[in-house]
């Protein structure tokens, strides 16, 4: 992999009318599987995978204070009905858990050191986000976002990434790539994403090959850039400022772009 600093060079120089090309040829629709939001297997299997995406610590306040402003009609709006009329925001706990990755199983839980956080999960390894609507039967319906214009840019932007190290993959497998060949540092193009095409990964998801407007594949392009170049800012910062914490017994610190921090998100105390 190149520099982290050349890559997001690259990043910056996207062309997002390149971008929403490859989007639009691959093509795109929404069925609300629920598929990106939810564990692998989930309650249903002790074995499966939690569901893991990334969010940036801004991200996380967003939707701590997404959990004051929704309305509920209980007046309270936490999603917890406690009856007292008030909203109130989301701990950073409700929002947010250190990514389980380098962490290893202590007596008492997780313990060591960690690079960046993962939206909180419930007790089936879901995004505590995700909700199903009732269907006529009773049964799951479509699936729903209930913090939707708060929701991260790596959920803005599914089941699209760009093939650029340094950039985070989601869950999903990538299944096809598009768009131009991915550049190398000599100034040749590499072809070098998952199957030597090109710079706009697809992972899997049933809402592939629909249609899209142009209209929306310039908007998830530019999104899609948004967040190439945020995910580079954000590496960049995290390997600068990283210096190793002894975390002790039990203990869990998470590195990310702001410094060392608390599972709570409080700042460790040097
Ligand atoms: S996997 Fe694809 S179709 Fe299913 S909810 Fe996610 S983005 Fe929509
Ligand atoms: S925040 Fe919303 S879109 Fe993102 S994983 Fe959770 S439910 Fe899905």
């Amino acid at each position: 992999m190149e520099s982290l600093e050349t890559e997001l060079d690259r990043a910056r120089d996207l062309d997002v009318a390149a971008l929403a090309d490859a989007i639009e040829s691959i093509g795109f629709e929404c069925t609300r599987c629920g598929a990106c939001c939810k564990a692998v297997d989930g309650c249903d299997d002790a074995d499966g995978d939690d569901h893991v995406a990334t969010v940036f610590p801004d991200e996380v306040r967003r939707l701590q204070r997404a959990g004051a402003e929704r309305d509920d009609g209980d007046g309270d709006d936490t999603g917890e009905d406690n009856g007292d009329g008030a909203s109130e925001a989301y701990d950073w706990r409700d929002v947010a858990r250190p990514m389980p990755y380098g962490l290893t199983d202590g007596p008492d839980g997780p313990e060591g050191e960690t690079f960046e956080w993962a939206l909180r999960t419930d007790d089936c390894g879901d995004c505590r986000f995700y909700a199903e609507d009732e269907s006529e039967t009773g049964e799951g319906g479509p699936g729903r976002c209930t913090v939707h214009a708060d929701r991260p840019l790596v959920c803005r932007t599914y089941p699209f990434s760009v093939a650029l190290g340094g950039t985070s993959q989601p869950m999903g497998e990538a299944v096809d790539s598009a768009g131009p060949a991915v550049p190398r540092a000599d100034g040749t193009a590499a072809g070098g994403s998952i199957d030597g095409e090109g710079i706009v990964r697809a992972h899997e998801c049933e809402g592939l090959g629909r249609d899209i407007s142009r209209a929306e594949a310039k908007e998830l392009a530019t999104t899609l850039k948004e967040r190439a170049v945020r995910e580079l800012e954000e590496a960049i910062a995290v390997r600068n400022g990283y210096e190793p914490v002894a975390t002790g017994p039990s203990g869990v610190v998470v590195h990310d772009s702001e410094g060392a921090k608390r599972p709570d998100g409080s700042p460790v105390e040097r």
